[in-house]
């Protein structure tokens, strides 16, 4: 890289969607030129992916792009508050530009018009998988932008608009490049994974030679061949969905569903309008442990939307004692602007919200204590995420990094290294992580 490479910081906030935009746009930097600073006043222009999902979310956002002013001066802010251009110009008219979220075109223009590139054959010399934030054995693939849904209580069309699925020959050669740069596991993200391709008919388009549908079992069944973990994040409890599930083992395509249930009373599920929320969820959850024992269901829940009554909310207890969810996160419902569920009828007090929030992870902890005691004695293969003096942290297929839980395995040795695989016994759990040590 030629030292007097124009630099850019980047400051990247919010979800995994939007590390997967700022990670396109450092790849797009660095195949033109540009440095990465890792500080302000070395950058000479900074970028700020904003997360414009929730209050706080929004004032973090706003946070960074008032430091990144102070501290530098040039500022482009993208993202979902980008999205809301007019919040961000009001609180700050000098930024240099602002786009929305996935708009790496855009990002780029406001880069070239107020830091040239530099031209520099060199510069072209970035590795085809692209830059990664994550760790190196793990990455994330974007499959999909927006979503065809309209959840009551999410403003995430209204930001990123209608699903619009990549091609399934692109995502595809990503998967590959992430793999052979020595990648181990890879998780798909987007907001509606089992709806991959229906805007696009489920478009054929040819992969290695094959010709391969752009549809959620064919993109499924290709992935489960690359030989590294798969993880499927944001899946919906559709009919199609069993298809996939005798494609899923403990060294491929995951026994590991992410699927955000977010209630389980059919009148808190209409009225949040959620996907799949007529389907006996229970009865699918259940067909799928026969077919693939081994299977991991993590999720997530609100509680204290608006007409949640004390009998929803008893359903929802009752739910999770049938379920028997391996990973579970649960949120207070909190008013997102610009959302539908601001209309609705019946808001419930702070506090019922919050003695129904511990109520309901009083009770998913016990759940989580139990599963995990259940694992005690046995012998698993983990990946390895840090290797520290006196341990090693490490995740079982049943863990995706960073939401779920670790193992954390005593001792260590010279030659383990993140991202290698690693046979252990368990010997302890708690109501989270699980402990071990090495065959
Ligand atoms: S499925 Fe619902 S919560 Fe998820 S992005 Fe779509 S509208 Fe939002």
């Amino acid at each position: 890289m030629a030292q007097n490479s124009p630099k850019v910081g980047i400051v990247s906030l919010g979800c995994p969607k939007a590390l997967v935009d700022s990670e396109q746009i450092i790849t797009q930097l660095r195949a033109e030129g540009y440095t990465i600073s890792p500080s302000y006043n070395q950058a000479d222009l900074v970028v700020i992916n904003t997360c414009g999902f929730i209050e706080e979310a929004i004032e973090e956002s706003l946070d960074a792009i008032g430091e990144a002013l102070n501290e530098n001066g040039k500022v482009i802010v993208t993202g979902c508050l980008g999205a809301k251009g007019d919040v961000v110009k009001e609180h700050y008219p000098n930024v240099l530009a602002v786009t929305g979220p996935h708009a790496l075109q855009e990002v780029m223009q406001a880069v070239h018009n107020h830091l040239p590139p530099e031209h520099d054959p060199y510069t072209s010399l970035i590795p085809p998988q692209g830059i990664k934030l994550t760790p190196q054995h793990y990455a994330y693939i974007k499959i999909s932008e927006g979503c065809n849904h309209r959840c009551s209580f999410c403003i995430i069309p209204s930001l990123r608009g209608d699903l619009d699925s990549r091609q399934i020959d692109a995502v595809l050669k990503e998967a590959e490049n992430l793999v052979s740069a020595g990648v181990r596991e890879l998780l798909i993200i987007s907001q509606d994974t089992s709806a991959y391709g229906v805007d696009i008919k489920y478009r054929t388009h040819f992969y290695q030679g094959r010709p391969v549908k752009t549809r959620f079992y064919d993109l499924a069944k290709e992935l489960s061949q690359l030989g590294v973990w798969v993880r499927l994040h944001y899946v919906y409890p559709y009919p199609h969905v069993d298809e996939i599930i005798p494609l899923m083992r403990p060294d491929g395509l995951l026994p590991y569903l992410d699927i955000p249930f977010q209630h389980a009373s059919p009148s808190v599920l209409k009225a949040m309008r959620r996907p799949a929320h007529s389907e006996n969820t229970l009865a699918r959850l259940n067909e799928w442990r026969v077919l693939c024992p081994e299977l991991k269901i993590r999720s997530t829940f609100i509680v204290g939307f608006p007409g949640e009554t004390d009998e929803d909310f008893k359903q929802l207890l009752e739910f999770l004692e049938q379920a028997q969810l391996d990973r579970v996160g649960c949120f207070t419902y909190s008013p997102v602007e610009g959302a539908a569920a601001n209309q609705l009828p019946g808001q419930v007090p702070d506090a019922i919200k919050q003695q129904r929030y511990e109520q309901f992870m009083a009770l998913q902890s016990q759940i989580s204590a139990d599963k995990l005691k259940q694992a005690v004695g046995s012998s698993q293969t983990v990946l390895v995420d840090q290797v520290d003096e006196d341990k090693i942290l490490a995740r079982t297929y049943g863990d995706a990094p960073e939401i779920d839980g670790l193992v954390v395995v005593e001792g260590t040795a010279a030659n383990v290294k993140p991202g290698e695989f690693l046979d252990v016994t368990i010997t302890d759990s708690d109501e989270y992580d699980l402990y071990a040590e090495m065959d």
